[in-house]
């Protein structure tokens, strides 16, 4: 069995956005059902012992407000974090790691284009390397990462290569692990290895391909970025000069958007993760959410569990 866990589905900054007036923000200061932690998942296929997909700077709320992450009762230091996997390099996916420093032994997978980031970022040795193991994913290699006494966890995880960018803070400037490469930019798919269940979990994509298409036609569930409605949907608003392809991310809407591209595909449940507080999908009753709707996706909410 496999159960996942949304601990946020926002992208960078939240919803509502500490700096923001934008109509989303404005509605979620008034309205805690729209409030929104930064785009985290977690994962176990016991139960017992979990990975996060990312590690946002809202992980402290998000475990406070997730007893499946508590520590186990009776023990005075204790966390059911075995691990956590890393698909990118940008500060909503890293940042929450600086807030697991205090001694827990647990395991980074990642691929060595996101480590050499926080190898050249000294805050992150605050993460001691002996009880904080760095491991280097590759590329269309599976892997099953492993539970603190080394047996294996039961999950089967692939990396995929998606199109998207390497982190915004380093553009413009030179990439620790070089320019060249593929792996700033992952997707996965999440396999439990008893039972044969699996999911799709990409929460940034720049693009739809057509070999994207066919990995994740008839799929059970996909977790895919919603970070914009609009490509220009920021420069609009006046929030910005970033398109969504400029950041990496596909737009949900138009023609070669999210929500058209992977229509047709036989997904069994659809939902957005890495969601902008710019994007009016996040709305109720928005003519957006009612189209991303009509076409099968979801908006979770923070906290959603669902067992596969
Ligand atoms: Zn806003």
């Amino acid at each position: 069995m496999l159960r996942v866990v949304v601990l946020g589905a926002a992208a960078g900054g939240g919803v509502p956005q500490w700096n923001c007036g934008c109509s989303v923000c404005l509605a979620a200061r008034t309205d805690p059902q729209l409030e929104s932690t930064q785009a985290s998942i977690a994962i176990s296929a016991d139960g017992d012992h979990w990975f996060l997909i990312n590690a946002s700077p809202d992980l402290r709320q998000q475990l406070i407000a997730t007893p499946q992450l508590h520590p186990k009762a009776g023990r005075l230091r204790h966390s059911p974090i075995s691990g956590v996997i890393l698909t990118n390099g940008e500060i909503d996916a890293v940042a929450g790691l600086l807030s697991m420093r205090e001694g827990w032994p647990f395991t980074i997978y990642a691929h060595a284009r996101v480590l050499s980031i926080l190898k050249a970022n000294s805050i992150f040795n605050v993460l001691n390397e002996k009880n904080v193991r760095r491991q280097p994913i590759e590329v269309n290699e599976a892997f099953e990462p492993a539970l603190p006494d080394g047996s294996p966890s039961g999950i089967e995880i692939l990396p995929f290569a998606v199109p998207g960018k390497s982190a915004w803070y380093l553009e413009g400037k030179a990439h620790p692990a070089g320019e060249i490469g593929l792996g700033d930019t992952l997707g996965l798919r999440i396999g439990d290895k008893a039972t044969g269940k699996y999911f799709y979990f990409l929460a940034a994509c720049a693009g739809v391909t057509d070999e994207l298409k066919s990995r994740l036609a008839g799929a059970p569930l996909i977790f895919f970025d919603g970070t914009v409605w609009r490509d220009d949907e920021l420069i609009a608003a006046g929030l910005g000069n970033k398109t969504g392809q400029g950041m990496g991310h596909i737009a949900m809407s138009g023609d070669t958007g999210a929500i058209e591209s992977l229509a047709g595909l036989d997904i069994g449940r659809k939902i957005f993760l890495h969601i902008n507080n710019s994007n009016p999908a996040l709305l109720r009753g928005s003519p957006e959410r009612r189209i991303a709707e009509r076409a099968g996706w979801q908006i979770p909410a923070d906290g959603t569990e669902i067992v596969l």
